[in-house]
């Protein structure tokens, strides 16, 4: 997709702007109206970032109407998977995931993709550069966020993954549908007690409260090579605590939910995002 007209951000709204939403239920916590609408002033694109709160039954209206206007979104809790049925042209991400969260309009089609997938690589990347080939990891959760990790962990080529979900059967589903051979699902956290991983991460929303415990014990782990727990803007979770206790190098969900928001930018714009204004934005945010 191309850039719109510039410098539309000095300008302000006008009938030109291209309009972005978040479409989803709740959308009062997110932090993307502030990285997208900082990203688009400082790459000078004519842009504006809304969230929107709808339901199901909203869903379709606004996600086509948005992009077939010439603007786009993204998609958050609980209709991503709605989204992925909705979208004509759906990224290899979206159809692995079974989730979508950016969609966007090309010539007549609506597209979609899976940030989560590549905004996970690029935060790990930054954080653990590698080479994750023949890594380890524990993850913990089965969700969207989960799946989405899960497939970046394949593609990375990790050795091996171990799933924990509280709910088993999700787990297990997920490992049917992207893992293969290299996945296993734990009966419970106590099977990775003693055991040796390069990474830890917790996709789960257990964090998001102050007073939520650590989803994973690091103590009981044989060894931990780095934490990444995608849970953000809590003031840091349990788990972080314990990870710098330990003098386990660690990162909290501010990195990925940075990556993206920075490849959905790329998506809409055709250009690659201002990442330093983007960081800058969610830091004075949280
Ligand atoms: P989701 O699809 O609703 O999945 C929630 C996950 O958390 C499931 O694995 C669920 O287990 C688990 N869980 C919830 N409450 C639990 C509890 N009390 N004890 C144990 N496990 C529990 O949500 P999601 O989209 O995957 O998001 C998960 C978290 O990641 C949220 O905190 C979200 O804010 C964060 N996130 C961060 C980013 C980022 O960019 N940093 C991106 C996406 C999501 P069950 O399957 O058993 O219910």
């Amino acid at each position: 997709m191309t850039a719109g007209a510039r410098p539309g951000s000095t300008r302000g709204v006008t009938s030109s702007t291209r309009t972005l939403a978040l479409l989803g239920d709740p959308v009062g916590h997110s932090l993307s109206p502030v990285l997208q609408n900082a990203a688009c002033q400082a790459a000078g694109v004519d842009g504006v970032y809304l969230a929107i709160r709808c339901d199901s039954e909203g869903l379709a209206g606004l996600l086509t109407g948005l992009a077939r206007a010439g603007g786009g979104g993204n998609v958050t809790l609980p209709h991503k998977g709605d989204a992925a049925g909705l979208v004509d042209r759906p990224t290899e991400a979206v159809r692995r995931t079974g989730a979508c969260n950016t969609f966007w309009a090309e010539q007549g089609l609506i597209h979609g993709d899976n940030t989560d997938v590549e905004g996970f690589r690029r935060a790990l990347e930054s954080v653990f550069p590698g080479p994750h080939v023949g890594m380890r990891v524990l993850l913990a959760g089965a969700g969207g966020a989960a799946r989405a990790i899960l497939v970046a962990l394949m593609d990375l080529g990790v050795r091996e993954v171990n799933v924990v979900n509280r709910s088993h059967e999700r787990a297990r589903a997920m490992a049917r549908r992207i893992g293969g051979e290299r996945v296993r699902v734990l009966e419970s956290v106590r099977d990775a007690s003693g055991e040796d991983y390069d990474l830890v991460v917790n996709a789960t929303s257990v964090g998001l409260e102050s007073r939520d415990p650590a989803m994973i014990d690091l103590e009981a782990l044989g060894r931990a090579g780095g934490v990444m727990d995608i849970v953000y803007g809590s003031g840091g979770t349990r788990l972080l605590a314990s990870a710098a206790e330990l003098g386990v190098p660690a990162c909290d969900g501010l990195g990925m939910l940075l990556h993206q928001g920075a490849v959905a930018f790329e998506r809409w714009w055709g250009e690659p995002a201002p990442l330093e204004a983007m960081e800058r934005a969610l830091a004075e945010a949280v």
